[in-house]
């Protein structure tokens, strides 16, 4: 049976997937907790990234190398950048870039040396299951939320978006900084710090890769009034849902 790690971003993320593992157990390797059992009787492993590109990528060598994973599939929350791509909206990556990578004039912006490209690709077949997984989550769990809790975010009619995910080592705070990856990468939707150093190596290792993302700003000047509610409400909400929803199918 193919083992599927279950990548976290942060902790209330993580909670919401280990709320749904009956029997897991702990085991640390590099300084990072793996939860190793089972969710609706399919073998999986659970563990938060890390922030930033360098644990993104330590952490996915390890669940190749160390807990002989057959497919990943991260959740987390990310910064809007497309137009339309709002506080609540689900981003599922369909390719990703790192926004930060420029060893130009020698190669081309953003191409990661080597590669000879600067765009990674998701599994296609992995991404499908995770968008039945998030429209069926899109569906219903937006209407069990709070009514507070959906008007203080304005969650009335969250959608699901497909694409371009940018990840880098930055997070993307500025109106500047948000309209410059615009101008510079126009079919960009969000904006994150993991998912591309993943798609790197899923791709040197030939591992299935899908990450979906919960918007939890727009990347800009007008930082939201509560990360942590939004994370504990409504994020961490969305990936137990989505990753439940996955493995029922
Ligand atoms: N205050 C947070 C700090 C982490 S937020 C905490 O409670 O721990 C950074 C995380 O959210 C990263 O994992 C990143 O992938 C994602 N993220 C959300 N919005 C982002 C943005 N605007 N720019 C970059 N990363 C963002």
């Amino acid at each position: 049976m193919t083992r599927t790690a279950i990548v976290a971003a942060l902790h209330d993320e993580l909670a919401s997937v280990l709320a749904l593992m009956p029997d897991e157990h702990r085991q640390v390797v590099g300084g990072r907790e793996f939860w190793v059992g089972h969710l609706h009787g399919q073998d999986v492993v659970a563990v938060l990234s890390g922030i930033g590109k360098v644990a993104a990528a330590t952490t996915a060598t390890l669940l190749i190398r160390s807990f002989g994973v057959g497919r990943i599939v991260f959740t987390g929350v990310a910064g809007g950048l497309g137009p339309g791509v709002k506080v609540g909206d689900v981003v599922l990556a369909r390719a990703f870039l790192q926004h930060d990578m420029d060893a130009s004039p020698i190669f081309p912006r953003h191409e990661v040396p080597g590669y000879g490209r600067a765009r990674f690709d998701a599994d296609p077949g992995l991404a499908d299951a995770l968008e039945l997984a998030c429209e069926r989550m899109l569906h219903t769990l937006p209407q069990h939320l709070d009514p507070a809790v959906v008007h203080a975010f304005g969650l009335q009619a969250p959608r699901l978006h497909q694409g371009l995910l940018l990840s880098g080592d930055r997070f993307v705070a500025t109106t500047g900084e948000s309209q410059a990856l615009q101008r510079e990468l126009p079919d960009a939707l969000a904006v994150e710090m993991e998912g591309a150093a993943f798609a790197q190596v899923c791709h040197d290792f030939g591992m299935p890769l899908a990450v979906v993302r919960t918007i939890s700003d727009r990347a800009d000047d007008l930082a939201h009034v509560d990360f942590p509610r939004f994370l504990r409400e409504v994020a961490s909400r969305y990936s137990g849902a989505i990753i439940e929803a996955l493995f029922e199918n």
